[in-house]
């Protein structure tokens, strides 16, 4: 029997395993032509998966939090009015990092853990404030709500305010285009819809955000990520030249480059349609069971991950018996209801088979709590919503 669970947590996700051979390849030099010729491959391809053809992509070692310090110590400078649309934990983080590069930052909060804030409220907050910035997490792991990027970054634009995109748990996973919806920056991290193991922090610069941090009065206030430093070494390799600031973490990146090649041979439209089909399925299979979601309405849920409710007399211990069933899932995140809710993560590699095999691990850790449901109701819903759509 095999001794390894299915991890189905929001990231790390299970990678392919050319992904886990790149892993293993010999570690060349960062200046060695086998290397350069990656990096400068996956930077070409980010663009693509982005869909940003126009865009300056960065790829460091470092995780998402990397990405976002990145994002606000280069746009930043002291006294700057940014805008946060707050969904949850990570709107949260990213308005302690703005802050943190001396931003004044207002927030426009959701009306509840779960909903997104209305449109409306978002212009009513940029028309009383003209703002430097805006930053919008486009899936909130915390929450499992995903926003109306495109409506939101057309405000954005509107109003003059540069549009900042968390894409941590959405790039390659749930559509989002980010030049020809007018968006600035987009950031991510490796080891999500990406499908590359912990460690990279991604971002991918437009023109507009480029032209804000050339025509900055001050210092970046942050040494490791100064796009000082790293615009030439990114142009480096793209020109196939060898250069160094600081080493990167090459079998990372070959993984990444593999995992890149993945995601363009699938075709991002299948991706994103293949990312909705599996959720859909998942979430009949919660609703099924009797379980409710954090999202208040199935418009505000994301594609890449579901998070439910426990229903009453089971709490997190439930966990621990779907762990044993063969399945790790995630606890609660957002402070305020995390002992009431857990995560799932169904994005990158993931197929129909590991949400079934996951529902199913979910049905008997259930029943192990003495959660009363007819058994298999939730695999059927998903069956129906996988044999038709
Ligand atoms: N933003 C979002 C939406 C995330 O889900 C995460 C990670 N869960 C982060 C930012 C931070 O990324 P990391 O944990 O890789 O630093």
């Amino acid at each position: 029997m095999k001794d390894r669970k299915l991890l189905m947590i929001p990231g790390p996700v299970e990678f392919t395993p050319a992904v886990l051979q790149a892993m293993g390849m010999p570690t060349t030099s960062h200046v060695a032509p086998n290397f350069i010729e990656v990096l400068g491959q996956a930077l070409e391809r980010l663009r693509q998966v982005f869909l940003c053809p126009n865009g300056q992509p960065f790829v460091l070692a470092g995780s998402g939090t990397l990405a976002m310090d990145m994002a606000a110590a280069n746009l930043v400078e002291p006294g700057d009015k940014a805008l946060v649309v707050n969904t949850g934990y990570f709107g949260d983080r990213f308005a302690d990092i703005l802050a943190r590069y001396g931003a004044r930052v207002t927030q426009v909060l959701a009306p509840a853990i779960g909903d997104a804030p209305a449109l409306e409220d978002v212009a009513a907050a940029l028309e009383r404030d003209a703002c430097k910035l805006m930053t919008i997490t486009h899936v909130d792991t915390s929450t499992a709500v995903g926003v109306d990027v495109p409506g939101l970054a057309a405000l954005g634009r509107r109003y003059g305010a540069l549009v900042v995109v968390d894409g941590v748990c959405s790039v390659a996973g749930e559509e989002l285009r980010q030049e020809e919806w007018g968006m600035d920056l987009v950031l991510t991290a490796s080891q999500k819809a990406l499908g590359t193991p912990p460690g990279l922090a991604l971002v991918m610069a437009g023109p507009r955000a480029l032209d804000a941090f050339r025509q900055r009065k001050t210092p970046v206030g942050n040494y490791y990520a100064d796009w000082t430093h790293w615009l030439p070494i990114m142009a480096a390799y793209e020109a196939r030249r060898p250069a160094y600031f600081g080493t990167p973490p090459v079998n990372l990146i070959y993984a990444l480059n593999v995992s890149l090649g993945q995601i363009l041979d699938e075709g991002l439209e299948a991706r994103f349609a293949r990312h909705r089909r599996l959720s859909d399925a998942f979430k009949a299979a919660i609703a099924a069971l009797g379980l409710r979601q954090v999202p208040v309405s199935p418009d505000k849920a994301a594609n890449t991950l579901t998070a439910p409710y426990y229903p009453d007399g089971v709490d997190a211990s439930v966990l621990g018996h779907i762990g044993m069933a063969g399945v790790i899932l995630a606890g609660g995140l957002h402070p305020v209801i995390r002992d009431r809710y857990f995560r799932i993560g169904h994005m990158g590699a993931v197929t129909p088979a590991d949400i079934l095999s996951t529902v199913g691990a979910i049905e008997q850790g259930l029943a192990k709590a003495g959660y009363r449901f007819e058994p298999g109701v939730g695999l059927a819903a998903a069956q129906n919503v996988l044999r038709t759509a």
